[in-house]
C-alpha cells in the first residue's frame, strides 16, 4: 500500500527549510521534485556510461545506445504504445506541440483549413496553432466550457466542418485540474474522419494513460512534471501518422543518406530527432517512469484524489473563498482567490510561511480572459504530499486573509 513517509524519504529536497519552516511544496504543476534514484541515475551514467548514442562502435557508446532505447522502451510500456517507432523524444511538451504543428500543418493543412482547441489550454497549445495560422493562414476554432470548467461536447460537435483537420486538446487543465473526456472526444473527432493530439502534460503525472485505449492520435508530455529530469519529452504518434509527416529539423541522426543534391531520412522514430538527443535524461526518465509504476498509478491517483478533496473542503470553509475549477472529474489542481487580495499578495506572503504555491495567469491567458479574472493561487499535488501539509496551507491561507 501507499506508506508516504517512505515515499517522501525518496525525495531529498522535501527534507529541506525555507525561511526556516519546513519546506511544503504545492508547486507540481510547474514541475515535480525528483526522487534519488532519479539523479543517481544521471549521476551514475555520466561517470560511468557517457558517449555519445547510436553512432559509435566502441564499447560505452553501445552501452549508452542500449540505456537510452532502453528508455524509450519503458515509455512506450508506460504509455501502452504499440511500437517504440511510436515514441518520439523532444525537450518538453512544447516541443512536442510546436514538432506536430509544424510537421502536420506542412503535410496536411492549407489555407481555410482548421484546427480546433478548448478555451482552457495552455499556451503552448495556443500559439504553435497561431505561428502556424500566420503560416499557412489556417484559422483556430475554440471549444468553450461553462462556469465549473467543464467543455461543452455539443459545441464541440458543432466546431466540426469539412475544412477541419486537427483537434487538438489537454486531457487535464494545469488551472482548473479538469478531467477532460478526451476518449469520447477522441471517438467524436474520429467520427469525422480527424486525428487528435492530446496535450498529457498534467494527466501523465497524475492517472493512467493508456494511448490505445484513448486511440489517441498523438499524445504530447514532459519528463520533469512527472518526477524526471528537465529537458526531455515525448510526442507519442500512431506508426501511421508519423510515416506521412515531413521531419521537423534536420541534421545527424535523421539522415540515412546525404549527398549535396539529395537527402533520405531515417526510419521512426529518428526521422524527428535531429540531433545528439539528451541521452542522461532519457535513462533519467525512465527511472522516473519505473518509479511511479512501482507505487502503481491508481495508488498514487486515489492518494492526489483524497488529497484534492480533502483541499477543496477545507478552503471552502475560509470566509471569501472562490474557487476556481469545480468539474466533476477533476485532478491534483486547485486554483482559488479570496476576496480581493491579489495572488501574487496571497503567494508572497504564503512563501514567507514555507509554502511554495504558484499565482498568476499558469500561461493561460484566454481562459484567465474567459473567467474574468487576472489570475490564481494555484495549489497543485503530488505524491509525495500529505493531509498535514494541507491543513498547513489553510492555516496558512486564513492567516493572510486575516490580515487584509
Ligand atoms: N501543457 C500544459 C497543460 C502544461 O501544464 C504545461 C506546463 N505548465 C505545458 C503544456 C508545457 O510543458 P513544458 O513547459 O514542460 O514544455
Amino acid at each position: 500500500m501507499y506508506d508516504i513517509s517512505k515515499v517522501r524519504a525518496d525525495f531529498p529536497i522535501l527534507e529541506r527549510k525555507v525561511y526556516g519552516k519546513p519546506l511544503i511544496y504545492l508547486d507540481n504543476g510547474a514541475t515535480t521534485q525528483k526522487p534519488r534514484s532519479v539523479v543517481d541515475a544521471m549521476v551514475e551514467e555520466y561517470y560511468s556510461v557517457n558517449a555519445n548514442v547510436h553512432r559509435g562502435v566502441h564499447f560505452l557508446s553501445q552501452q549508452a545506445t542500449e540505456l537510452h532505447e532502453a528508455g524509450r522502451e519503458t515509455v512506450r510500456n508506460f504509455i501502452n504504445a504499440r511500437t517504440t517507432n511510436e515514441i518520439v523524444f523532444t525537450r518538453g511538451t512544447t516541443e512536442s506541440i510546436n514538432l506536430l504543428a509544424f510537421c502536420f500543418g506542412e503535410e496536411f493543412m492549407s489555407e481555410g483549413d482548421e484546427v480546433i482547441i478548448s478555451t482552457m489550454e495552455h499556451h503552448s497549445n495556443i500559439v504553435p496553432w497561431q505561428l502556424l495560422a500566420a503560416r499557412k493562414g489556417i484559422a483556430i476554432k475554440v471549444i468553450p466550457m461553462n462556469d465549473r470548467g467543464e467543455l461543452l461536447m455539443d459545441e464541440y460537435e458543432r466546431l466540426f466542418s469539412k475544412r477541419t483537420k486537427l483537434v487538438s486538446v489537454t486531457h487535464v487543465s494545469n488551472v482548473l485540474g479538469t478531467v477532460n473526456p478526451v476518449k469520447e472526444m477522441i471517438e467524436k473527432a474520429h467520427a469525422h474522419g480527424v486525428p487528435v493530439l492530446i496535450d498529457g502534460a498534467q494527466a501523465v503525472p497524475h492517472i493512467a494513460v493508456d494511448v490505445q485505449d484513448l486511440d489517441a492520435d498523438f499524445y504530447a508530455f514532459s519528463g520533469h512534471k512527472v518526477y524526471g529530469p528537465t529537458g526531455i519529452g515525448v510526442l507519442y504518434g500512431k506508426e501511421e501518422w508519423l510515416d506521412l509527416l515531413p521531419p521537423y529539423q534536420g541534421g545527424g541522426e535523421m539522415i540515412q543518406t546525404v549527398t549535396f543534391e539529395k537527402t533520405t531520412f531515417n526510419e521512426l522514430p529518428f526521422k524527428f530527432e535531429a540531433g545528439t538527443p539528451d541521452y542522461i535524461a532519457t535513462t533519467a526518465l525512465a527511472r522516473a517512469l519505473d518509479y511511479v509504476t512501482g507505487l502503481g498509478m491508481n495508488h498514487i491517483a486515489a492518494h492526489e484524489h483524497e488529497l484534492t478533496q480533502y483541499a477543496m473542503q477545507r478552503l471552502r470553509e475560509i470566509p471569501g473563498m472562490r474557487l476556481i475549477g469545480e468539474a466533476e472529474q477533476k485532478s491534483s489542481v486547485v486554483s482559488f482567490l479570496v476576496g480581493n487580495i491579489h495572488p501574487f499578495d496571497m503567494g508572497t506572503l504564503l512563501d514567507r510561511l514555507g509554502i511554495a504555491v504558484r499565482t498568476g495567469h499558469h500561461c493561460a491567458q484566454p481562459l484567465m480572459h474567459r473567467l474574468g479574472i487576472e489570475g490564481t493561487v494555484r495549489a497543485s499535488f503530488g505524491l509525495y504530499n500529505t493531509r498535514e501539509e494541507i491543513d498547513t496551507l489553510v492555516a496558512g491561507v486564513e492567516r493572510v486573509s486575516n490580515m487584509f
